[in-house]
C-alpha cells in the first residue's frame, strides 16, 4: 500500500470533530470518471499535482461530504491512497438509511472512479483497497465481514441508496465477496517462527530502519514517535559515522522483516530493511 496523510483540517466534517468507535469499513467509489486524487485531495504535497479547478474537499463547501480515505492516481500517474480524516472521526460518507447511519459506526473510503474499462487501473486500486482494509481491521479488531460496500450498506439500512461498488467491481470480475476473501487471505498471513540462535554461527539479521539521524534528541523525539504508533520494540543504535539510526525490529528471517517494513509503512514510515548493524 501506498499510504500517505493529508487531514482536511478545513472540511466542516473535521470541524464537526465527532468521534466514533470503528465498527466496519465502507467502500465506495466517486461515480464520477477522473482518477486523479487531487480532484478531491488537496491543497498539492508535491505529489498529487494542482487541482487547476480549485474544488478539493479540503475547504469549506456546500455540502456535507467528506470520508477517511481516497484511492487514486497521483500526478505520475502511480496509484496511492490518501487518509484524510483520523480513522475514528465520524466521517459524512454513507448518509443514513432505515436504521440508522453508517456514518456513526463505519470508517468510509472513496476509490477514484476512472471510465471503469482499464484493467490495469482497477488492478491496482483493488489491491491497494485490500490492503487498507486488511491495516484497517488489525488497528480496529474487525474481520473481513465488517466490509461492506455503499450498496450492502443501503441493503442492511444504514445508508443513502447509492450502487457503489458492484457496478465497477463486477465489470472486471470480481464483488464484493471477492474483495472479503483477499482481505480474510491478508489476516491470516502469520509471521514465521524465528530459528533459535545458534552460538557457533553468527546470524545475519534482517533490520527493518525507519530513520536516521545526526542529532540525538531528533532520533529520540523519532523514536517516541514510533512507539506510540505501537512500535514498542524500536530502538537506537549508534554508528561510527556518528549516525543515529532507528530500527522497528531485527529478524533472523528476511520474510519477517518485510512484514514488519510494511505495517511500518502502513503508519506512514518510510524505511527499507538492513542487514547492516552497529558497523555502518
Ligand atoms: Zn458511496
Amino acid at each position: 500500500m501506498n499510504l500517505h496523510k493529508l487531514i482536511f483540517t478545513k472540511n466542516d466534517c473535521y470541524k464537526a470533530g465527532k468521534k466514533i468507535k470503528p465498527k466496519g469499513i465502507m467502500v465506495h467509489s466517486t461515480g464520477a470518471n477522473n482518477p486523479m486524487l487531487n480532484r478531491f485531495v488537496g491543497p498539492d504535497d508535491g505529489l498529487l499535482g494542482k487541482n487547476k479547478y480549485g474544488n478539493h474537499w479540503n475547504q469549506p463547501m456546500d455540502r456535507k461530504i467528506c470520508c477517511h480515505a481516497f484511492i487514486g492516481k497521483l500526478a505520475d500517474g502511480t496509484v496511492a491512497t490518501y487518509q484524510v480524516l483520523p480513522w475514528n472521526h465520524r466521517g459524512w460518507h454513507g448518509a443514513s438509511g432505515s436504521k440508522g447511519s453508517c456514518n456513526d459506526t463505519h470508517i468510509g473510503f472513496e476509490i477514484c472512479e476512472d471510465g471503469l474499462t482499464s484493467a490495469d487501473y482497477f488492478g491496482k486500486i483493488y489491491r491497494e483497497a485490500i490492503e487498507l482494509c486488511a491495516m484497517l481491521c488489525k488497528e480496529y479488531g474487525l474481520t473481513e465481514k465488517d466490509i461492506i460496500d455503499h450498496r450492502e450498506g443501503h441493503a442492511l439500512g444504514i445508508a443513502s441508496n447509492h450502487g457503489d461498488v458492484k457496478h465497477w467491481f463486477g465489470k472486471h470480475g470480481k464483488s464484493m465477496d471477492t474483495f472479503r476473501a483477499e482481505v480474510k487471505k491478508l489476516l491470516e498471513v502469520k509471521a514465521e517462527p524465528e530459528p533459535q540462535p545458534d552460538p557457533e554461527k553468527p546470524t545475519t539479521l534482517y533490520r527493518v530502519q525507519v530513520g536516521a539521524f545526526r542529532e540525538k534528541g531528533n532520533a529520540e523525539a523519532f523514536l517516541r514517535k514510533l512507539k506510540a504508533a505501537g512500535f514498542s520494540d524500536a530502538f537506537v543504535v549508534q554508528v561510527d559515522n556518528g549516525l543515529m539510526r532507528v530500527q522497528v525490529g531485527a529478524f533472523a528471517v528476511k520474510a519477517n522483516a518485510e512484514q514488519r517494513l510494511k505495517a511500518a509503512q502502513a503508519k506512514g514510515f518510510d524505511g527499507f530493511i538492513t542487514t547492516k548493524s552497529s558497523k555502518a
